[in-house]
């Protein structure tokens, strides 16, 4: 069962001139596929569940632009609503009415969130949102959790999983040690070491920012009770409790994981989808908290782009087309199917796997399981993922190119994508058994 050979004469050629030009050849880290080893594909186009290479092969695509494109990618009403927004222009840098329809649309989408600021881009959210937890509290220090990412910012690279862990760098040279002193880190699903940690400092964590399903260090659910304990324990402690929901909001449900699950925390930070493609984060939550961030309270954030027209429209489009009844319903069964087909092929060539999915997110390691936190999922065998990897990009399917990684389905993924996906599972698990 060999693939047909790949023809990728035009990405290598493109990618082996970014090389020069860009360090490592990419905007951003993960896309160089160092992990999975082998050249990254360089995209031309993207449109429903596809992508079309520069050679013209065309993928089914489980990246989804790394989660925005949940109603598949350039969908014909987001397209539409950008081509008559942008005749009005990209940028005013002044307040804009659409502001204000996004800003009530994620105020009634999730539970915790009584005001909203936006900002460019989740890794924008979490600063800001860390800046505010102190800001209110008084108080320094923060809970982390191992295998949680929350953006590039200082504070938070430690130990922070996705693109840091498949490069190896526990931690960035760059990063003051007296930044990251603040930072205290727990492995995830383990109340117990949240506990010792309130305990050992008094008075001084403003708050524990978790993922409240993990996508960074492949896909970790929450065991039941730890996000309540979690929320119990930080009451307890005069602290806040910060989902950052930037890959979970608008995918796990309309409501985010915390509509989901049924934990409400203080404050909520979201990307991604939030922006139907385009640069957009947000943070929000408590009125009384949110009432810190400047103009209207003393915490400073700023952005030259921040709300800008186009951001906007693309966000409210998405969020109007995932609103419609029965989208979750529909985002579920087609992500439970695939994640069903990925087990049995697994099995079928005698592959350890554990595999797993909430509504639009999925994935699996290749071991028996349970994974249940960070050093859990990087004792998987990431070699053979690499080989896994290559052999399914040889049979047309486009998956995240590192072991830890969650993956994405769309509305626009058919059961003829799933199926034609599972087949080439069942392929590429037997050429690598
Ligand atoms: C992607 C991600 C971020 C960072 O968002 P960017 O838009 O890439 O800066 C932060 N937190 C989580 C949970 C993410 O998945």
């Amino acid at each position: 069962m060999t693939a047909p050979a790949l023809n990728t004469s035009h990405s290598q050629a493109i990618f082996g001139a970014a090389q020069a030009l860009m360090p490592g050849g990419v905007s951003s880290p993960v896309r160089a596929f160092k992990s999975v080893g082998g050249q990254p594909i360089v995209f031309d186009r993207v449109k429903g569940p596809y992508a079309w290479d520069v050679d013209g092969n065309k993928y089914i695509d489980y990246i989804g632009s790394w989660g925005p494109a949940i109603c598949g990618h350039a969908h014909p009403e987001v397209i539409a609503a950008l081509q008559e927004a942008i005749e009005k222009g990209t940028s005013f840098g002044a307040p804009c009415a659409l502001e204000n329809t996004l800003a009530e649309m994620v105020i009634d989408a999730v539970p915790s969130v009584e005001m909203v600021r936006f900002v460019n881009s989740g890794t924008e959210a979490c600063m800001a949102v860390l800046r505010l937890m102190r800001a209110y509290t008084g108080r320094d220090k923060v809970i982390k959790f191992e295998g949680c990412y929350h953006g590039h910012a200082d504070m938070f690279l430690v130990k922070a999983g996705s693109g840091v862990a498949t490069l190896g760098l526990p931690d960035s040279p760059g990063v003051p040690r007296s930044t990251t002193a603040n930072t205290l880190t727990a492995p995830y699903n383990d109340l117990e070491a949240v506990k010792a940690l309130f305990a050992e400092n008094p008075d001084a964590i403003s708050g524990v920012i978790l993922e409240p399903i993990v996508g960074n260090a492949g896909f970790i659910q929450p065991e039941p009770g730890f996000l309540e304990g979690l929320r119990e324990l930080t009451k307890e402690n005069g602290a806040l409790l910060v989902f950052d929901e930037v890959m979970t909001g608008f995918r796990i449900s309309y409501g985010g994981a915390q509509a989901h699950f049924g934990v409400t925390p203080d404050l909520t930070t979201m990307g991604k989808v939030i922006g139907g493609g385009l640069p957009v984060g947000a943070y929000g939550g408590r009125a009384d908290i949110m009432g810190m961030v400047a103009p209207a309270g003393p915490m400073y954030q700023a952005g030259t782009l921040s709300g800008n027209p186009l951001a906007m429209t693309a966000g409210i489009k998405t969020l109007e087309l995932l609103k419609q009844p029965g989208t979750y319903e529909k985002l579920t069964a087609t992500t439970q199917k695939l994640v069903a087909g990925i087990k049995d092929a697994a099995q079928s060539a005698g592959m350890p796997i554990t595999a797993a999915s909430v509504s639009a997110m999925f994935g699996f390691f290749l071991c028996e399981g349970p994974v249940r936190n960070f050093e859990e999922a990087k004792s998987t065998d990431s070699e053979c993922f690499g080989k896994l990897h290559r052999a399914m990009l040889e049979r047309g399917i486009y998956l995240a190119p590192s072991a830890f990684e969650a993956g994405f389905t769309s509305l626009a993924h058919s059961d003829a994508d799933i199926e034609a996906t599972i087949n080439a599972f069942r392929e590429s698990f037997a050429a690598v058994a």
